[in-house]
């Protein structure tokens, strides 16, 4: 068992923490005021060769490992949820998924664009009346003339109010539940695709959410994704690097909050001492640290044993626990980070209010905890 990274990955880090630091961290109050996508962030990362990190040269991308996606993560999760996520929305819903299961023309087509960040992308899976129950999705693609029609509304989907480019599920053979369902790569400029509403939230509001409405939306049959009815399986495909790439979003979050919180709790004083000296305050902080590396290490393996091909329960066992453990970590870690700076914290003089609003989605996208909890349980079942 060997825990170090490697000497490439030590500059990947490295290069990654100088540009999330001096280029992201500045603009991140900017962009959470102003609900604004981070275009120019997204650009640089796009010229960094971040956005295809998984993705082979050949097809534009970086060439890089599960475990270089997650160091990517969390040091832009550190400085502004809104970058990481343009980055995790585009790297791992959307290339790495063309990347798994397209076809050649479908990788050509689309992977040098979106990771070269002239395309920004999405995954469309959720719908008004089917969230967690994704496989009782209403959409439908009906096979006609050489392509599909597809028929319906998504909701809530990362980058659907500026995006060019989504992987779309929907129904080909509803009769037949999660064994009728596919997967379509859907442009913004096909005819019959609409954007909806756009949503106002509390946290990640640099990150677009919003509806996408499928009226008749005429797809070219060489987008249809995977296998004809094999939705599910490129869904499910996805899944772990999903959930670990959240996870490690979550590992960055939490450690902006750490790190503003010791600073502070350094600086300030009370009772004629800094806050530190505090042994309440040393509670929180050494809780706050310890989490921290429990979930960095739940992530780190769940991507290791991704690249090393292993997939099935034990995979899917780490990923859950890495997703449950970190996001709801980085739910408490950034409470206590505003309780460590106390009425100031409650302000937005200063970041911690942000990283605790940001924190919240955590806990609910990309499988809420819940689910996280219903398929842990339904894995260690399965072991005995
Ligand atoms: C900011 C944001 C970005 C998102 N981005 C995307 C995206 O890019 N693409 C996409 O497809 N989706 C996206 N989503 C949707 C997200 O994945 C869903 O919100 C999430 O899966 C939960 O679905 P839901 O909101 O419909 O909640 P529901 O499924 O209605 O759940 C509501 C509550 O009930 C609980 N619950 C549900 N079923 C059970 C059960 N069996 N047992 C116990 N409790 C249960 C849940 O845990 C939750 O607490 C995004 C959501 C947000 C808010």
């Amino acid at each position: 068992m060997d825990f170090n990274l490697t000497a490439e990955q030590r500059l990947l880090q490295e290069t990654v923490r100088k540009f999330a630091q001096h280029d992201v961290a500045p603009l991140a109050a900017t962009i959470d005021r102003e609900a604004a996508f981070p275009t120019e962030n997204f650009k640089k990362m796009g010229a960094m060769g971040l956005l295809g990190i998984t993705v082979p040269s050949a097809y534009g991308g970086g060439g890089g490992s599960y475990l270089d996606m997650m160091i990517v993560a969390e040091e832009l999760g550190v400085a502004c949820q809104a970058t990481a996520l343009a980055f995790g929305t585009n790297a791992t819903l959307f290339n790495d998924n063309v990347l798994r299961n397209g076809s050649e023309v479908l990788k050509h087509k689309y992977l040098p664009g979106a990771c070269a960040g002239d395309l920004v992308a999405g995954l469309a899976m959720t719908e008004p009346d089917t969230g967690s129950d994704v496989v009782s999705m209403q959409t439908k693609a009906t096979r006609q003339g050489d392509g599909y029609v597809l028929d319906g509304t998504k909701i809530f989907i990362t980058n659907a109010p500026i995006g060019d480019v989504f992987i779309v599920y929907a129904k080909t053979e509803p009769s037949r539940g999660a064994e009728g369902i596919s997967a379509f790569v859907v442009e913004a400029t096909f005819p019959g695709f609409r954007r909806g509403r756009a949503f106002e939230k509390m946290g990640w509001r640099g990150s677009p959410t919003g509806e996408l409405v499928l009226d008749h939306c005429r797809i070219p049959e060489e987008n249809l994704l995977g296998e004809l009815n094999r939705g599910v399986a490129v869904l499910m495909s996805g899944l772990n690097s999903e959930r670990l790439v959240m996870g490690a979003l979550s590992v960055g979050l939490a450690r902006g909050a750490y790190e503003f919180a010791l600073q502070y709790a350094q600086d300030r004083r009370q009772f004629g001492q800094p806050l530190v000296a505090f042994q309440l305050i040393q509670d929180k902080l050494v809780a706050m640290a310890m989490h921290i590396e429990m979930a960095r290490l739940l992530v780190y393996k769940g991507a290791a044993l991704m690249d090393q091909g292993i997939r099935g329960r034990e995979a899917n066992l780490l990923a859950s626990y890495a997703k449950l453990f970190a996001s709801e970590m980085c739910m408490t870690a950034t409470t206590e980070a505003v309780q460590i700076l106390g009425g100031y914290g409650f302000t937005k003089d200063f970041s911690v209010e942000r990283m605790m609003r940001d924190a919240k989605i955590h806990t609910i996208g990309g499988g809420t905890s819940e689910i996280q909890k219903i398929i842990i349980m339904r894995q260690l079942l399965a072991s005995r």
